[in-house]
């Protein structure tokens, strides 16, 4: 893909992640892979969703060092780039702040795999990340850690990300762990929430990925 069209569409994710009301002002970050493997653009630290432009959106290389002179990058970039450098699937990641996965976040209690469609595209439990400082390399390496080779994960009292294998799954996945969340947090106060068991999960992960839809992705 073009570097203006991503750019372009880093852009537009950042207003609908504002939009659905899952991050407030200029928290969260977003970014995804430019075409190579070793090249991914991100957004600008501390600038709100309203009035980017693709020209505010930053190039970064696979260890996060900026490519050309602009903006200065997300203060997330070292977790985006271990991310990326971690899994090759990955082409595009959210970070958000939205409200209910940071409840659990802040409880640091994993959101189990409750519901039939987080199996299929979380592929099991959200775990949550142990706490490290915003933007630290050690922040970086225990998302890695907790994400394993699922597709969302908490920040203990900070919130989530998720990744996919572009902008689009990432942003379902945003919606759906925060859906996810406030379910988990209703099934807890009216009773017990029941989770799917692993072959459950496997079954559900891998007809989501053969057969569900019109197979034009999976
Ligand atoms: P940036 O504005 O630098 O991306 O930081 C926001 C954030 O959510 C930090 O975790
Ligand atoms: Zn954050």
């Amino acid at each position: 893909m073009l570097l203006l069209k991503i750019k372009q569409k880093v852009v537009e994710y950042g207003e609908k992640i504002v939009k659905e009301g899952l991050v407030v002002a200029t928290w969260g970050n977003i970014s995804a892979r430019n075409g190579h493997d070793d090249v991914f653009v991100i957004t600008p630290s501390g600038m709100s969703y309203t009035i980017l432009e693709p020209d505010d959106i930053v190039e970064v290389d696979i260890n996060g060092n900026p490519l050309s002179p602009g903006r200065k990058p997300s203060v997330e970039t070292p977790m985006h780039a271990a991310i990326y450098r971690a899994r090759p699937d990955v082409r595009a990641i959210i970070h958000t702040h939205s409200t209910n996965a940071c409840a659990c976040a802040v409880a640091r209690m994993d959101i189990p795999c409750i519901m039939e469609d987080m199996a299929c595209m979380v592929g099991g439990p959200v775990k949550v990340a142990d706490y490290a400082p915003t933007g630290s390399q050690e922040l970086a390496r225990n998302v890695v850690k907790a994400l394993g080779d699922r597709n969302a994960v908490l920040l203990a009292n900070h919130g989530v990300v998720t990744v996919g294998r572009d902008l689009e799954e990432a942003f379902k996945l945003s919606l759906l762990v925060e859906k996810s969340a406030e379910i988990f947090i209703k099934a807890k106060l009216i009773r017990f929430p029941f989770s799917l068991n692993e072959s459950e999960v496997q079954f559900l992960r891998n007809f989501y990925r053969t057969s569900y839809g019109q197979g034009d992705k999976k």
